[in-house]
């Protein structure tokens, strides 16, 4: 069997992969990562489908189908809602390459840490913060083009607001295709972590920001709009399995939405000496081509996909062609 670069995502996790023709061989690695997938919240089981990529490649994929809610923790907390609640009730916010708690406390320093006297989440008077508390606002807030009234308003969509049959459908190259050049990850994402939860492209902080809301991620990196569902804009020891590693790598997290395996974040140093590309991907003997998440307070969980990317279908689209299909707007 040649070698695969996704298939070592699955050799890491202890599975062993016959060499074996290739349709055969598909359903084998069907069986692996169906196994590697058991944390998530799957609707039906993970399949085989014809796809086109986002490079015209016409090849097969794994077709999995999750509800966007992690199955092993509950998620949360996002907003605080007074000055004083610590970072027990709230979540964290990334910015500049740093991790901060989300709290009563931070939110009342936004004016010094943007320099814009215009931030006043905390009421000087009682000292207490807006959140978005139904499920109306957060379908207006949570969206890069948020109206004026919700400035200085600490944005989160709760679980019991998603509609109860949300699901979202991944469509990934079984095999790594390559792509003219590397492409950004806003149109698909950057994958799916093993917990069925998406590793989304970065959050749109500057349109955010610009709108003087937040809406802040819970610990694990993640957050929600009714779109997608839970979803991560940070790679945290929430995804990492504690699996065997392997050639000195712990065990991965997810795919990338190219195929690719996702392993978790490398150190700085150790980020350095593996002379990760923009993708945040490099070549290792025995894993091949693989990508690093980024470190949480980048927001960025890959730099780009190298290769040609697969789907996300929301629900009631059936088939995958990356190359035709225009995104979703943009949205958080
Ligand atoms: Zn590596
Ligand atoms: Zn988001």
């Amino acid at each position: 069997m040649h070698f695969r670069p996704a298939l070592a995502a699955l050799a890491t996790i202890g599975l062993a992969l016959p060499a074996m023709a290739h349709d055969q061989d598909e359903v084998i690695m069907l069986a692996g990562i169906s196994a590697a997938f058991s944390a998530a919240n799957l609707v039906g089981e993970p399949e085989i489908v014809d796809c086109t990529l986002s490079g015209g490649a016409q090849t097969h994929c794994l077709s999995l189908t999750v509800r966007p809610e992690p199955t092993g923790y509950v998620p949360g907390p996002w907003c605080p809602t007074s000055a004083s609640d610590g970072p027990d009730v709230s979540g964290i916010w990334l910015h500049e390459g740093r991790v901060y708690d989300a709290d009563g406390s931070f939110m009342g320093q936004l004016a010094t840490l943007f320099d814009d006297p215009a931030w006043q989440m905390v009421d000087p008077e009682t000292g207490k913060i807006a959140v978005t508390d139904t499920k109306e606002k957060c379908a207006a807030a949570a969206r890069p083009d948020v109206g004026a009234e919700y400035a200085n308003t600490c944005v989160e969509c709760l679980p019991e607001y998603l509609d109860p049959d949300l699901t979202v459908t991944y469509v990934i190259p079984f095999e790594p295709v390559t792509a003219q050049a590397p492409s950004p990850t806003q149109q698909a994402g950057s994958g799916v972590a093993f917990n069925g939860i998406r590793l989304d492209a970065p959050a749109p902080v500057d349109a955010i920001l610009g709108a003087y809301t937040i809406a802040p991620f819970d610990d694990c990196g993640g957050h929600i709009n009714l779109f997608v569902g839970y979803h991560y804009h940070a790679a945290t020891d929430c995804i990492e399995t504690g699996a065997d590693t392997a050639e000195d790598h712990a065990a991965p997290v997810g795919l990338a939405m190219d195929g690719h395996a996702i392993f978790p974040a490398l150190t700085e140093d150790q980020a350095t000496a593996a002379a990760l590309d923009a993708c945040f991907g490099h070549s290792s003997d025995g894993l091949g081509y693989h990508y690093h998440a980024g470190p949480a307070g980048g927001n960025a969980i890959l730099g780009c996909l190298t290769a040609q990317y697969g789907c996300v279908l929301e629900k009631g689209a059936e088939t995958c062609d990356a190359s035709q299909r225009r995104g979703p707007p943009p949205r958080d």
